[in-house]
């Protein structure tokens, strides 16, 4: 018997591309991965990553305030959101073109905003190592420390970069109107680029100078989804041990406890693939039922018939 899945799919940088073009163009190949699932009748809710569209908006209104002194510099939160809509809208639209093209002419997709509560405690602000935006001389990269308060890095000898928190996301504010968005059936956009950062002073959400990993984002989501599955697509098929060494091994079925290992051990690279094994872990974590798996945006279908792809569960 086949059984309909509610499935959180996050989708990584390959399935949008970085720039404008290649954007409109990588999204006709992501809306098809995403309308097989659809098709096959599974309950879809899209996150997306964000890296070179928020720093392409980042620079972009940098520039802005730079030749027009009356225009105050934006701030990050600012260009998350701005990145959600821009990704959001691209996504939309081809997922409503390849919708129509199977059949499924009624079928809404909508993108909602979304604003991420993240803790002001988090110890991510004592340590902001996340790199954002365009690379700086010296001389520009103080200048941003003093006029915006800008915390800069050296970068592995190639310049300055801004450097930002990535704080854990606590509670995704929309959570209840996107419940109600799933539970009608509507296809959902949501926690684009990890969501908007923001935390709470009484009953005001303040945007932080922060980017959040839209894995971690995706886990939150699914768990408060009551989702079957976490889907995280990227560049790779498979989740791998010794990745990039001669005794290299993938994986394809992996208990919490064996991933967990494979963390300390030191298996996965911080900032690329650490966070969705973590994800991964945290989200077979919460239930006997709930699946993760890691595989290639293009393996989604063979994936969750389990022909291909690193599956996690407890
Ligand atoms: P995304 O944009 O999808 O988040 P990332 O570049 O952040 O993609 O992470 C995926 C990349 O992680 C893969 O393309 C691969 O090069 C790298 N990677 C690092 N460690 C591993 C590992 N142990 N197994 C597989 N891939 C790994
Ligand atoms: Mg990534």
């Amino acid at each position: 018997m086949y059984k309909r899945k509610r499935i959180v799919i996050a989708l990584g940088g390959n399935a949008l591309g970085n720039t404008l073009p290649e954007q409109m163009i990588a999204v006709k190949s992501t809306a098809q991965a995403l309308c097989d699932l659809i098709e096959d009748g599974h309950q879809v809710v899209v996150v997306h990553g964000n890296g070179p569209q928020v720093g392409m908006i980042n620079n972009a209104m940098a520039a802005l305030s730079r030749e027009d002194p009356n225009q105050p510099n934006t701030p990050l939160s600012v260009c998350v959101a701005m990145s959600q809509a821009y990704i959001g809208y691209d996504l939309q639209n081809a997922l409503r073109e390849e919708l129509r093209k199977r059949g499924f002419v009624r079928t809404p997709v909508v993108t909602v905003v979304t604003q991420v509560r993240v803790d002001p405690d988090d110890p991510a602000f004592e340590n902001p190592s996340k790199p954002i935006g365009h690379f700086m001389t010296k001389e520009q990269a103080e200048h941003a420390e003093k006029a915006y308060g800008y915390i800069m890095k050296e970068d592995a000898g190639r310049g300055y970069r801004r450097v930002v928190a990535s704080p854990k996301p606590v509670e995704i504010v929309e959570q209840d109107a996107i419940n109600s968005l799933v539970d009608a059936n509507k296809i959902v956009i949501c926690c684009g680029g990890g969501g908007i950062p923001v935390t709470l002073q009484g009953d005001h959400l303040k945007g932080a100078s922060a980017v959040i990993d839209k894995d971690f984002a995706s886990c939150l989501l699914a768990e408060k989804l009551g989702a079957d599955m976490l889907i995280i697509l990227t560049a790779v098929e498979k989740v791998a041990i010794n990745f990039g060494k001669e005794n290299e091994e993938w994986l394809e079925d992996l208990t919490v406890e064996q991933a967990k290992k494979y963390i300390e051990e030191g298996h996965f690279a911080a900032g690329s693939m650490l966070p969705k094994v973590q994800a991964a872990v945290d989200f077979a974590s919460s239930g006997p039922d709930r699946t993760a798996m890691i595989t290639h945006l293009n393996k989604a279908r063979n994936g969750i018939m389990g022909k291909t792809g690193t599956r996690i569960h407890l």
